[in-house]
């Protein structure tokens, strides 16, 4: 059995990847009575409303947000303050504000100062996305079997509704402290990122390999870097520069350990490397076996596109 309608009308601020599998997702199994929706653009507007993402589009944010008793902020971390102001004067009372932000302190300092008095803030950051972004990459399955965290400032009855929501939408979701979420998160995601992003660079830099050689010749590593640092340049110059001391206490410790590695390089400690790498390898196993990622070379991502 389904879960039934769980909000009458959920507003989606920003209509990307993030919000558009959300509409699909939730038009496809009917867990909102209407979905509205709104982007900065009209050409996001124009493309959402023929991809059925949403049930109607507004012009603006102050114009989507009438009459929901669910908004959902799926716009770049740095723009969260903005919107926020624009939609509190007009939020039904008693309507739920969530957001899907990748960092989640800043987010909070950003949004909730802005809310009106009877109007609950619900955090959220579902862990799941892929490098592409806009409305055409949205697909209804995006959510399933990933995980949603959920940073609410207490617990209560809108937590629960949300938490129905997004294990509708096919996620297990668990709670935690802002800050916990951004450490959790730096690990996980946001220090991975750069790195990946700083070794495209490299080879881009490294004129001696001709970017033909670096095409060609891209075995599976270099491949899932270039995949990864394909992901967008805005929402990812917002994570850094909101979630700054999580991902620097990270890089710092990234930094040590591979000073740590190059020096077992050049001096040849070849147990070291061999200890190091098979303390790796059963992390990775770990995360197959949580069901958190398949063996398959393209991460299992591929037919879903
Ligand atoms: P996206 O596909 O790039 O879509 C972003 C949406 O926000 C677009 O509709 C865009 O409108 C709108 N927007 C951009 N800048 C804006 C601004 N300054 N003011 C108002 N609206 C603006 O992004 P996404 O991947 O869905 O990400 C949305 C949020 O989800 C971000 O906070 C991100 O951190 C989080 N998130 C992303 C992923 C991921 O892997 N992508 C995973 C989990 C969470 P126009 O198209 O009209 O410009």
């Amino acid at each position: 059995m389904g879960a039934g309608v769980i909000y009458d009308r959920v507003a989606l601020i920003g209509l990307g990847l993030i919000a558009g599998s959300m509409g699909l997702r939730m038009k496809r199994d009917g867990l909102a009575g209407e979905v509205v929706g709104t982007a900065r653009t009209a050409k996001t507007r124009d493309l959402a409303v023929g991809l059925g993402l949403c049930d109607r589009v507004c012009a603006t944010a102050a114009d989507a947000v009438q009459g929901a008793d669910l908004v959902v902020l799926c716009v770049p971390v740095g723009a969260m303050e903005a919107v926020a102001r624009e939609i509190a004067p007009h939020l039904a009372p008693g309507a739920t504000v969530s957001d899907v932000g990748s960092v989640k302190r800043a987010v909070i300092g950003a949004v909730r100062p802005h809310l009106p008095e009877g109007v609950q803030f619900v955090p959220a950051h579902p862990l799941a996305g892929t490098e592409h972004s806009g409305p055409e990459a949205g697909f209804a399955e995006l959510f399933d079997n990933r995980w949603c965290l959920l940073t609410p400032e207490m617990d209560g009855p809108e937590v629960a509704r949300l938490t129905r929501l997004w294990e509708a939408l096919g996620s297990s979701v668990e709670t935690m402290a802002p800050d916990h979420h951004d450490l959790v998160l730096a690990v996980t995601s946001h220090a991975p990122h750069l790195i990946a992003y700083t070794m495209v660079g490299v080879a881009d830099d490294l004129r001696r390999v001709t970017d033909s050689e670096v095409i060609k010749y891209s075995a599976a590593g270099f491949r899932d870097f270039t995949r990864i640092a394909a992901s967008d340049p805005v929402m990812w110059r917002d994570v850094f520069l909101t979630n700054k001391d999580a991902t620097l206490e990270i890089l710092g410790r990234f930094t040590e350990e591979l000073f740590a590695l190059q020096r077992a390089i050049r001096t040849g400690d070849g147990d070291l490397l061999h200890e190091y790498f098979t303390r790796t390898r059963a992390i990775r196993r770990g995360i197959i076996e949580a069901g958190q990622d398949t063996d398959a070379p393209d991460f299992g991502r591929g037919p879903k596109r």
